[in-house]
């Protein structure tokens, strides 16, 4: 099979957000299933849908689009999508076209969804988002019923809820108190406008310790959370603490050997920057059994692979990862299979020479 590659085992996959929404559903939240980290697959969003997930949710809408459109005798995907990331202004013909929702944050924007609505004749619905302290997308608390008050006039434009998002630009927790200030907000602008928020969306997988660790916590108003590491990675994403039940290795990726030494510890001769800049400082262990993967940072980031028991990772450059075998001897044409975390993933994915290949042995699943 062709190498490098990431692997995904879509039965992990269902078994994964299974749980997640069975459990999540236990305390009133729903899941948005975010596709982002895999591009958009259909095969991973039809495993998502046939998990129990509702609603799928992408930054980009060109893989909505992607998932949407049916393709070679296969049905593209019909639950409802929403774009996560607020839309670009020269993007709104296709985010009125393909998405359902949009979580927004500028006023300009949804005229402008408004205005291509009118014109397909179809009403868009958006998600407001509330900057709630981790200063990446969000409207300002303070701003949020004047917001409100502008997009109710909005033709052909429904006010499905609001959201917000945190830990992914400063690592904000999301907790008790962010969580009740969204709660009133929805409750604020329900009580000032008498209408009803469907959607309160608390935030993505970094909230899973939130929602599920204390059965104690009040949930408040929030109804929904977006998940994508959680259901890939089996962990939650403030301390990547594994998720009790769910499978962490449900995606790997599988590196193939093309040299194999006895090698020294020390690299000899006068010493300056690597290609990275960093310089490479060891202790002197004598020869070791080195071997380079035909990988590098180029598909990976090498700080966020996990090596397999036996195998250490010593460096790497653009097109190759230096490991050390600590016990069997590798050979030329070995496959060495690692396990990834979101910032690894997420490069391996979008590199043109790392392959996806999808693992499904329940066949079941595969009936659309
Ligand atoms: C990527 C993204 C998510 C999903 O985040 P995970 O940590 O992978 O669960 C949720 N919401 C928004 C707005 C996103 O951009």
């Amino acid at each position: 099979m062709a190498a490098p590659r990431v692997e995904i085992d879509l039965d992990k996959i269902h078994h994964n957000a299974q749980e997640l929404v069975t459990r999540l559903a236990k305390r009133g939240i729903s899941v948005t299933g975010v596709t982002k980290a895999t591009l958009g697959s259909i095969d991973y969003a039809h495993t998502l849908t046939h998990a129990g997930v509702g609603v799928l949710g992408d930054s980009r809408i060109e893989s909505i689009k992607e998932m949407r459109l049916p393709r070679n005798g296969e049905l593209g995907i019909r639950v409802p999508m929403t774009l996560l990331r607020s839309p670009m202004l020269s993007q709104i013909e296709q985010v009125v076209m393909y998405a359902d929702m949009s979580c927004n944050t500028e006023l300009e924007v949804i005229r402008s969804l408004s205005v291509e609505a009118q014109k397909q004749n179809h009403i868009q619905q958006v998600l407001l988002m509330v900057e709630l302290g981790d200063l990446r997308e969000g409207i300002m608390p303070d701003d949020l019923l004047d917001t409100v008050a502008q997009v109710l006039k909005l033709p052909n434009i429904k006010l499905k809820g609001i959201g917000t998002n945190l830990a992914c630009r400063s690592g904000v927790s999301p907790d008790s108190a962010n969580m009740a200030k969204l709660s009133e907000l929805a409750d604020l602008v329900e009580a000032t406008f008498d209408l009803t928020l469907d959607v309160v969306s608390g935030g993505n997988s970094a909230n899973i310790q939130w929602a599920l660790d204390d059965p104690q916590t009040d949930i408040g108003r929030i109804n929904d959370l977006r998940l994508g590491e959680s259901v890939l990675l089996g962990c939650e994403a403030l301390h990547r603490e594994p998720i009790s039940g769910l499978y962490a290795d449900a995606i790997t990726l599988v590196a193939e050997i093309i040299e194999s030494k006895l090698k020294p510890t020390v690299a000899e001769g006068s010493i300056a920057q690597s290609a990275f800049g960093e310089t490479q400082l060891s202790i002197d262990r004598g020869l070791i059994k080195q071997a380079i993967l035909a990988v590098g940072v180029q598909d990976i980031d090498p700080d966020g692979l996990l090596a397999p028991d036996g195998i250490s990772i010593l460096g790497a450059s653009s097109d190759h990862l230096i490991i050390e075998s600590i016990k069997d001897e590798l050979s030329v044409g070995d496959e060495v299979i690692f396990q990834l975390d979101y910032s690894a993933l997420l490069r391996a994915m979008t590199s043109p020479f790392v392959s996806t290949v999808f693992l499904q042995h329940k066949a079941s699943q595969m009936l659309h």
